[in-house]
């Protein structure tokens, strides 16, 4: 399998990793771009957003609802964050395998570079 996150998920590559249960990942952003810059996969290989099956919804929730807890842990719940997840070319996406970017710690869009 040549996808870089499946690596992390196997454990073959590094990453600073910040949650994990049987079927979500969460770990620190190679190149973040605010204080807290998390992202939280699937351990199930899905490509994009495009590729979701109606199997997936619980899923898909259980990565929004885990961000809310990891927000909690960083302490970043009560000034607010983002989440954003990007799809296919056009919307920026790099990596192959569905991604939340939890994004925060700072004043998004005026302390930093804007991201969207
Ligand atoms: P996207 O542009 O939404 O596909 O986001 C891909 C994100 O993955 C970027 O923010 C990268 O910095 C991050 N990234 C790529 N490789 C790694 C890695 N090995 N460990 C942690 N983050 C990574
Ligand atoms: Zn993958």
């Amino acid at each position: 399998m040549e996808c870089v996150f499946c690596k992390i998920i196997n454990k073959e590559i590094p990453a600073e990793i910040v949650f994990e249960d049987e079927d979500i990942l969460a770990f620190k952003d190679i190149h973040p771009v605010a204080p807290v810059h998390i992202l939280i996969i699937p351990k199930k290989h899905i490509a994009s957003i495009n590729d979701l099956e109606e199997g997936d919804i619980e899923l898909v929730g259980k990565m929004i609802f885990q961000a809310k807890g990891i927000a909690k842990n960083f302490d970043i719940s009560q000034k607010g964050y983002k989440l954003l997840i990007r799809t296919g070319e056009w919307g920026g996406q790099e990596v192959s395998h569905i991604h939340l970017h939890l994004i925060g710690g700072a004043k998004l869009s005026e302390d930093i570079r804007p991201i969207i």
